[in-house]
């Protein structure tokens, strides 16, 4: 059994929240304390912890333990999901990016005329 705990900031108030990896046998679990990560949900605070990013790491001491988390997120099955999540975030940014420029477009074009029929 494994067992490690990172302490994580909330953006709204002065709260700690509990996120902890734990390894019985071959299961791993990773679970937060906070309102969302409490209901099942992916909290922001599971997501960077389970890549080994420090955005909510609150005390340096626990910075050691980032790597191992990384490595063994990396090796399991969950891996391939968040690589997804990852790649589908990336997609919705770049669709927003040619939704925004697509919009821009057709109000410069409404200002500056457009034919009445199609072409
Ligand atoms: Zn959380």
């Amino acid at each position: 059994m494994k067992h490690i705990i990172f302490r994580s900031r909330s953006d709204s108030s002065d709260e700690e929240y509990l996120v902890e990896l734990q390894i019985d046998h071959s299961t791993v679990k990773l679970t937060c304390s906070c309102p969302a990560g409490s209901h099942g949900q992916l909290c922001k605070h599971r997501f960077a912890f389970a890549q080994g990013l420090d955005d909510y790491l609150l005390h340096e001491e626990e910075r050691a333990s980032l790597q191992e988390v990384k490595d063994i997120i990396g090796h399991s099955s969950i891996f391939e999901t968040i690589d997804q999540i990852n790649k589908e975030t990336a997609a919705i940014e770049q669709a927003k990016k040619r939704l925004k420029n697509l919009r821009n477009a057709a109000g410069r074009v409404m200002d500056k005329g457009f034919a009445l029929t199609k072409t």
